[in-house]
């Protein structure tokens, strides 16, 4: 697995207050990696937990010590669902169109589109797909 390093390059904005100072960055690995085809997610160098969603601290001990690396790409849907009534008028060419949310086997849940048919506890892979100038990411069944 292999570590990312921070994006530069990017706007930076420092935080002040509760006296710790938090940066944040206009770019965005996880989106950045999408676009290369890359499913990236953040794990806490200090306890090893991976975290579902991007943040400024680890969510299980509070470290600002976060890195970015690399899934493969492979998981187990936990949840999926048909959406029938697009959220945006972006998403109204796809309709009907399956969302699962798909547990890594790094550890986080990420969400994603997925082929008809795919339910709970099956075993996926990632991929992407171009939408509205977007890469989108996309599952498909996998052998475990
Ligand atoms: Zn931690």
């Amino acid at each position: 697995m292999t570590a990312v390093p921070p994006p530069e390059g990017g706007r930076t904005a420092t935080r002040q207050g509760e006296g710790v100072s938090m940066t944040t960055t206009a770019t965005h690995p996880y989106t950045d990696g999408l676009a290369q085809g890359l499913l990236r997610y953040q794990r806490c160098d200090d306890c090893g937990r991976a975290q579902t969603l991007t943040r400024l601290a680890c969510a299980h001990c509070g470290s600002e010590h976060l890195a970015w690396h690399e899934a493969q790409g492979r998981g187990t849907v936990v949840a999926a669902s048909v959406v029938s009534r697009a959220p945006s008028d972006a998403f109204r060419p796809l309709v009907p169109y399956t969302l699962v949310l798909v547990e890594l086997d790094e550890g986080p849940r990420v969400m994603g589109h997925a082929m008809p048919g795919t339910t709970i506890g099956d075993h996926v892979k990632a991929g992407t797909f171009a939408h509205e100038k977007r890469s989108l990411l996309r599952f498909s069944p996998a052998a475990h």
